[in-house]
């Protein structure tokens, strides 16, 4: 099989300079890659003057709505994914993380980028600061779509999660990608590209591919647009000391590799839910993708009182892991990448024998159904450092593979120091049931961890897993782990996007958000707003209801009826002694009521359901002789789908001097 690079909307084959890739599994020949002829600047001009322009015409939630499609389209064609990625040695439940998590990142963010994100171009960042005291000068941030190209280079051991992970949050964020996979397992990310081409989803140029070198293009990318990059912390080093990205200030993101960690809390013991529980995460990060997981167990931190216990049960349970052919579905733990791999994991193995013993490793391993002669298999290796304070290699090298460490510590205090000589991971577990533990390691160590990770018998049943990096959670860690940051929900969207402040009078931050902020011009309606359908709404729209007196009786009432007598409504004496009151004041509740009585119109029409209420905040207490009017302000409109629309209002309630009293912003769901 040739694997194509795709430039400008052409397939390209490899050239005389492509390397042959070998199955895993059988050390045959599977493909050839690498063109040392790639017109690396075509690809950029063409994603800078088709793609990109596309994608910033698209709103989020056009860029949502086809990163569905891609993704629905992936899921139903997905199979040949996993045939082809056998040859990489990886097995199906390997292949279920990549292939299945890679399609499932793409769907969060589909779904994230219609929920959270406005139906615009351009999305708001924070509150509105205020910048002068009587408001007619206020500040903003703001993030529009780089008008750029992402750069996404990626590391072997994930050909499609790498790529999707990245992808999807660029493709919302409405950049264009240029991609470039492992050489090893480029076959696998070619065949799901393919498919996203396929899928139609996204307009030409959103995406594009180098199998093989990147050729002159790191040298070609200029201010607007962003390096991806995952892999080893050597190769990151090198390319991000590139002199033209630091002459140009390029936006450089890295994923490299961890001395992740794993804890047992001082209060597991053996035979307890917990401790089981160590065991199955241990063994499943050592052996899932035959260990190679940027977020696998490289160290395992037991309490002096039960690592004895916990190194037997690891070494029980990693001989019972069948090691073989990954298409079988008896085999538990695939082959490596290749030989080459292999090869180097055994040599850094070495290297921790140093400072460690082997207490399991299987030199000839029983390999299910394939040939330990022509596959690139290896046992699990479990070593123990008896002196982890004297160690560094232990801390501080990267075995790539089924390999991980375990030592001993004496209490809460040295534990967090051994999980910090990592120099910075993507990320620390800990089993525990105790609270304080996880509060204690947490003030100790969240500093140098991009995620930590607490699981017990409370939790497991529905926990996701030490290693799994989620779409709606920060993937990255500081130091050693790259200082890189991605996933996060929208976070990661906003990382190919460039924040600017803005300053102005209300009306032109209104203007330029498309969101009613107070302050800016009122457009008195000419209709009840809510006999205005959606799209007859404009921002800013108001209506001007009331007043309504409050008198004692509406107090009393109240109170009766709802059962809320607190003091500061019913005891003029008690309520005078409050701080906050100058007597018997109406209830919060009760001016929500009437502001609602006040402002809405009761005949069926456009405006379907009242959906919330955010920020609600008192400002002024409201005694029985004072009235209260409303204004109501249309401060935003979100399409949710074909038929109707979020509308959300900026409610002000004043007394009869013009004091605001209340404010708060109400959602309704409308037709459109
Ligand atoms: P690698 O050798 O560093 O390669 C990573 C990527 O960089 C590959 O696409 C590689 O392409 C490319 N590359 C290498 N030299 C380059 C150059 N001079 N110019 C442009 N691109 C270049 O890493 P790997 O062996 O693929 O992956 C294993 C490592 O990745 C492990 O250390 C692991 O911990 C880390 N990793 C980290 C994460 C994370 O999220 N933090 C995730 C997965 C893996 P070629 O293949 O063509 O050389």
């Amino acid at each position: 099989m040739n694997v194509d690079s795709y430039i400008a909307g052409h397939w390209q084959a490899p050239d005389d300079s492509a390397v042959v890739l070998r199955s895993a599994v059988t050390g045959q020949a599977v493909a050839r890659a690498g063109n040392a002829t790639l017109d690396t600047q075509a690809m950029l001009d063409y994603a800078r003057t088709n793609g990109g322009p596309a994608l910033r015409e698209m709103t989020f939630h056009d860029r949502a709505r086809a990163l569905k499609k891609m993704a629905t389209y992936l899921n139903d064609h997905k199979h040949s994914l996993t045939e082809l990625a056998f040859n990489t040695g990886a097995t199906r439940a390997d292949s279920a993380i990549d292939i299945d998590g890679g399609i499932g990142t793409v769907f969060v963010f589909a779904s994230k980028g219609r929920r959270e994100l406005p139906d615009d171009t351009l999305c708001s960042d924070g509150e509105i600061e205020q910048l002068s005291r009587n408001g007619s000068f206020l500040g903003h941030h703001i993030y529009t779509s780089k008008p750029g190209v992402a750069v996404h280079i990626n590391a072997y051991n994930f050909p499609v999660w790498g790529m999707l992970e990245k992808l999807a949050p660029t493709l919302l964020a409405g950049m264009p990608a240029i991609i470039k996979p492992a050489t090893s397992t480029c076959y696998v990310t070619m065949a799901c590209f393919k498919l996203m081409l396929q899928s139609e989803a996204f307009p030409a140029g959103s995406f594009q591919l180098i199998a093989g070198s990147t050729g002159k293009l790191l040298n070609q990318v200029g201010y607007h647009d962003v390096i991806s990059f995952t892999g080893s912390a050597s190769t990151a080093t090198l390319l991000k000391s590139t002199p033209h990205l630091l002459q140009h200030s390029i936006p450089f993101t890295a994923e490299q590799d961890s001395l992740n960690a794993s804890v047992l809390g001082p209060d597991v013991v053996a035979g307890s839910a917990e401790f089981d529980l160590a065991v199955d995460e241990i063994c499943t990060e050592m052996t899932t993708k035959a260990g190679q997981k940027c977020t696998a167990i490289r160290r395992i931190l037991a309490p002096q009182s039960s690592i004895d216990d916990l190194t037997d049960a690891i070494k029980e349970q990693l001989a019972s892991t069948r090691i073989g052919d990954p298409a079988l579905e008896t085999t538990r733990m695939g082959a490596l990448v290749s030989t080459a791999q292999r090869d180097d994991v055994q040599q850094t193995t070495r290297q921790l024998l140093t400072r460690a013993t082997a207490v399991y490793s299987d030199a000839k391993p029983e390999i299910n159904g394939a040939d330990i002669e022509t596959g690139a298999f290896m046992s699990p290796v479990l070593l123990r450092c008896n002196d982890p304070d004297n160690a560094d290699e232990i801390h501080s090298i990267e075995a790539f593979g089924p390999v991980s460490t375990i030592m001993p510590y004496r209490d809460i205090t040295h534990a967090s120091e051994l999980l910090n000589r990592g120099g910075g991971s993507l990320v620390a577990s800990v089993i525990t049931q105790d609270t304080n533990t996880a509060r204690q390691i947490t003030l100790a160590s969240a500093a140098s961890h991009g995620r930590l990770y607490f699981n017990n018998r409370h939790s497991m049943k529905e926990s996701t897993g030490h290693g799994s990096p989620l779409p709606h959670m920060v993937h990255g860690g500081p130091g050693r782990a790259g200082g890189g940051e991605e996933l996060g929900g929208v976070r990661g969207v906003k990382h190919y996007m460039q924040r600017t402040a803005i300053q102005g009078h209300p009306d032109i931050i209104t203007a330029v958000t498309s969101q009613y902020v107070a302050g800016a011009a009122e457009i008195e309606t000419d209709t009840h707003p809510f006999r205005k359908r959606f799209s007859q709404l404009a921002i800013g729209e108001t209506l001007h209801a009331g007043p309504r007196q409050i008198t004692l009786d509406d107090i009393e009432h109240f109170a009766h009826f709802t059962g809320d007598t607190f003091y500061a409504h019913m005891d003029e004496d008690a309520a005078r002694a409050n701080p906050f009151f100058p007597g018997r004041v109406a209830h919060g509740y009760l001016l929500l009521s009437f502001a609602a009585g006040l402002f809405v119109d009761p005949d069926p029409g456009p405006v379907l359901a009242n959906t919330g209420l955010e920020g609600l905040s008192f400002q002024k207490p409201v005694s029985a002789g004072d009235s209260i009017s409303v204004s109501l302000i249309v401060k935003r409109k979100t399409k949710r789908n074909d038929d109707y629309g979020e509308v959300r209002w900026h409610v002000r309630l004043h007394n009869q001097n013009d004091e605001q009293v209340a404010s708060y912003e109400l959602h309704t769901m409308n037709q459109l």
